[in-house]
């Protein structure tokens, strides 16, 4: 599998297959020697780590209410929902249903 994008010679523009299995080139902001395949050349590969950035709308942190999801069963009676805005988690207790008398002998008169 390949995870990573593969850097390309400067010179030549090969792509330089990284060994993913050992790590290589996996250090951030490090400067790593490399030689190309293709063209023999040495060169230097720097490693950045990229961060992103998903701004997503939470109308609940503006004043309206948290959207949550349908209530979750977490065990026996207790529930919990989040919202999908902003994570907020809710937890709830449902009232202990009242044992269900069941009438086994169905005798008639
Ligand atoms: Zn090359
Ligand atoms: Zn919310």
């Amino acid at each position: 599998m390949n995870d990573l994008e593969c850097p390309e010679c400067p010179y030549c523009n090969a792509i330089i297959k990284l060994c993913h299995e050992d790590g290589q080139c996996y250090a951030e902001e490090k400067d790593h020697e490399l030689s190309c395949g293709e063209c023999g050349k040495n060169f230097i590969v720097h490693t950045t780590v990229s961060y992103y950035y998903s701004p997503r709308k939470a109308d609940c942190l503006n004043g309206s209410p948290h959207r949550f999801t349908s209530w979750q069963r977490l065990w026996e009676s207790e529930q919990d929902r989040m919202c999908i805005d902003c994570e907020h988690r809710e937890r709830r207790t449902l009232p202990m249903a009242p044992a269900k008398t069941k009438n086994l002998s169905h005798k008639t008169p």
